[in-house]
């Protein structure tokens, strides 16, 4: 392993390495600052990685262990492994599958319920907040609206939204090739969550160099965010989960503790993860039969209607991530649109019908309604006669 060095944006490389200062100083689309990546590197630098990583892949043992273990595993392993992510979520899955026990015969309704309302505030903040609002633009909200969704978002215990947006802008742009932080063609393993293990490919850091992020850092919303990232994911994925049932409804404080900042947080985190692997893995394609995401109701399920993937990857700016608005499967849009019928959510925008039709017929494979798609039950168009 050869861990990169983490320089602070513009301070340690000015001297040395004068034609890229400039660079160093804007650069921010670089890499995950809050899950231990460098905050900003120098060009030098980066081609500096691509070649040492491409003297390890081509090297006896980078081949060996890309043509033996990733066979065996699923898993393709690069030089970079940032140890201090595999120790911490390593710990914390460890440590919640080893005290499950303790959740479920002492657990009562009351931990149940409040878990289920902590788990689905922090769904609605990744999925209609972070990606469907902030990443896609898919609909328009006000600042009350965002500020619920920027404090839900905290209680899911992911990176800063500026970093998540990044990385799921650069995902759509170049999916399955190395550029894409979650690349499927690596295995499930990786695209669940070893991405977050490895350090970036060097190509998927240049290219989220090239990501127009302009729009985000105008929203005082995740500025505030970003600036105050560990404080807020503090107070909302670990302190206010596990205080609120001690304190107010009587909970043992270590069961609260227990089941709120390890077990609630381990199935936050792994249904958001499912998204990126199994939903690029395992279903149907009925709307473009050409790419590598699909459908998955079982991932909508967990992830509050985020499975309906071969249709979000073809149409990204439908504010349901999906064609058909059956709430059942798809939670996230049942909240915007009752926050549309308030007023606080607007321009929510869809492809029209017909565009869909014509997809559908042109690239699908087939599965559409009446295959193996599995959805369920068509509800009426919006735009003529939704009903809640
Ligand atoms: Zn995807
Ligand atoms: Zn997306």
């Amino acid at each position: 392993m050869a861990p990169g060095r983490d320089i602070s944006p513009g301070a340690s490389v000015q001297g040395k390495d004068k034609s890229s200062t400039k660079e160093i100083i804007t650069d921010t689309n670089n890499n995950a600052v809050s899950m231990g990546d460098d905050k900003s590197i120098s060009d030098r630098e980066l081609d500096a990685y691509m070649e040492r990583y491409n003297r390890w892949q081509q090297s006896a043992a980078g081949k060996w262990a890309q043509d033996k273990l990733a066979d065996w595993t699923g898993l393709k392993f690069d030089n970079e492994i940032k140890w201090k992510n595999v120790f911490l979520l390593g710990t914390l899955h460890l440590v919640t599958a080893a005290l499950f026990f303790v959740y479920v015969w002492e657990a009562t309704p009351v931990t149940y319920l409040w878990c289920f309302f902590v788990g689905g505030c922090a769904g609605f903040g990744v999925t209609a907040g972070a990606h469907r609002l902030w990443t896609h633009r898919a609909y328009k909200a006000n600042l009350p609206l965002r500020v619920i969704l920027m404090c839900c978002f905290c209680m899911s215990g992911q990176n800063t939204l500026y970093d998540w947006i990044r990385d799921h802008r650069i995902h759509h742009k170049y999916s399955e090739t190395d550029a894409d932080p979650h690349n499927s063609n690596r295995g499930f393993f990786f695209a669940h969550v070893g991405w977050l293990l490895l350090r970036k490919h060097p190509e998927c850091i240049k290219k989220g160099r090239l990501i127009d992020m302009s729009d985000i850092m105008a929203d005082p919303v995740v500025r505030f965010q970003e600036k105050y990232f560990p404080l807020l994911k503090t107070l909302f994925t670990y302190v206010i989960p596990s205080v609120i049932p001690w304190y107010f409804f009587g909970q043992d404080f270590m069961l609260s503790f227990l089941s709120n900042c390890l077990l609630r947080n381990v199935l936050t985190l792994n249904f958001t993860w499912l998204v990126n692997s199994a939903a690029h893995m395992y279903g149907s394609k009925p709307y473009d039969n050409r790419i590598q995401p699909v459908e998955n109701k079982w991932v909508s399920m967990v992830a509050m209607g985020e499975g309906w993937h071969n249709y979000h990857h073809v149409f990204p700016w439908d504010y349901k991530a999906a064609e058909l608005g059956d709430y059942k499967v798809n939670v996230s849009t049942f909240w915007i649109d009752l926050f549309a019928k308030i007023g606080w959510a607007w321009d929510l925008k869809e492809p029209s019908k017909e565009l869909v039709k014509r997809t559908i017929a042109k690239y699908g494979d087939g599965t559409h309604i009446n295959g193996k798609i599995e959805h369920l039950a068509e509800v009426p168009y919006p735009e003529t006669q939704k009903t809640q």
